[in-house]
């Protein structure tokens, strides 16, 4: 009896939690029996935001609830989960509020990982990367040195031995804790250098310049990054940019791009839950011949099947609509307002994927990464590669 006690009050003290992963971010306020309360840590950002990323370990076999208590951080499938050290990602997709989740630990689960989304940091990117090691296709290099000083990666992608019909810019994590796009970024990469017709002709004709991280300080760290104080990343292109890595791609863009930039990309993730949050879109331009060409661009993209995150150009958020109004934008020109204005650029924008929920589909590592393909080939149909959709 002493010992079953004993037992019992040793395991309840080895509970940990803490934010010891990569882009982790946790608050624990206190313990009590199986009852868990935190909160995200807001680092940077002018408003609340529902970035969080923490560990479990030492609460093997045991039934722990954890709760929020700033505002209501849990998406639209719950928590995402991790058995193995953030390698591989789940939605709990069960026993969640909006603030609030319960996990049962397996008897034998001595650590378990959990998250807003399904993390994404630079250890994910070079494991992808990595995978394409000696490919002629592919140029890693360095886009500058961030304030802490991270490198800020940058690669070179597709016709890049010899003179390319035109280029694409894409960027990813203007915003840090919007790690799905990074999923989809991986998703254009393999159609580029997919062994078949698609990626062949890509490969052929156009160079891309890719920079998954430009707040990369942010993504490693943890932090929220939407809103960021003094300037938000996706706000720094006019004027005096604040932030290295934005500067930096204002300075180096346009040399590389030579006059043949004919698209930039710039992949987000929306807010938590709603409308407008919980489908695939892109954000209209304001300028209507813009707006025309992501029209035309979408429904190339809707056309493609299997859709995995069910986008519907219909989807799309035009110019005045919702939150994407001129008032958004009066702290500063975005990535893709400043693209549009770099000789020969035909199509610029941003594309938001929802974090969980995408129409009826599930957005995971494996879909985003299959829409991300399907952009890649409607990028080759929009440019002028041969074939129809
Ligand atoms: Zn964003």
């Amino acid at each position: 009896m002493c010992c079953a006690v004993l037992c019992v009050s040793t395991v309840i003290a080895e509970v940990r939690v803490d934010a010891q992963t990569p882009a982790g971010n946790i608050v624990v306020e206190r313990v009590e029996g199986d009852q868990v309360y935190l909160h995200q840590e807001r680092r940077g950002s002018t408003q609340w935001w529902f970035y969080w990323a923490f560990r479990v370990r030492g609460a093997e076999g045991r039934t722990l609830t954890f709760h929020f208590t700033d505002g209501d951080p849990v998406g639209t499938r719950g928590p995402a989960v991790s058995d193995d050290q953030g390698l591989a990602w789940r939605w709990l997709n069960r026993d969640f509020t909006k603030n609030s989740f319960t996990y049962n630990f397996k008897p034998a689960e001595s650590e378990a990982w959990f998250a807003f989304g399904m993390v994404y940091t630079q250890r994910d990117w070079e494991r992808f990367i990595t995978r394409f090691e000696g490919s002629p296709f592919l140029e890693k290099g360095q886009l500058a040195v961030t304030r802490k000083g991270r490198p800020v990666e940058k690669l070179r992608l597709g016709c890049i031995r010899s003179a390319p019909r035109c280029r694409v810019l894409l960027t990813a994590r203007h915003h840090a804790c919007e790690m799905m796009a990074s999923y989809v970024l991986e998703g254009i990469i393999g159609g580029v250098l997919a062994d078949d017709e698609k990626g062949r002709w890509l490969r052929e004709n156009v160079e891309f310049l890719v920079v998954p991280f430009v707040d990369k300080d942010g993504v490693e760290d943890g932090d929220q990054g939407k809103n960021r104080a003094p300037r938000d990343h996706n706000r720094d292109y006019d004027g005096a940019s604040v932030h290295v890595e934005t500067a930096a791609i204002r300075g180096q863009v346009p040399q590389w791009a030579g006059g043949k930039l004919a698209v930039a990309l710039d992949l987000h993730c929306p807010y938590i839950r709603g409308e407008y949050n919980e489908w695939a879109y892109q954000v209209g331009s304001a300028d209507t011949n813009l707006w025309a060409q992501q029209q035309a661009f979408g429904k190339l993209l809707e056309k493609i099947e299997p859709n995995p995150l069910a986008y519907r150009q219909a989807n799309d958020l035009p110019h005045g609509k919702a939150w994407n109004t001129a008032a958004n934008y009066k702290q500063g020109l975005s990535a893709v307002g400043w693209a549009a204005a770099l000789p020969g650029v035909r199509l610029a924008g941003s594309f938001e994927i929802p974090y969980a929920t995408a129409n009826a589909a599930e957005v995971t590592a494996l879909s985003a990464r299959q829409f991300g393909a399907n952009l890649a080939t409607a990028m080759g149909q929009y440019l002028g590669a041969p074939g129809k959709p």
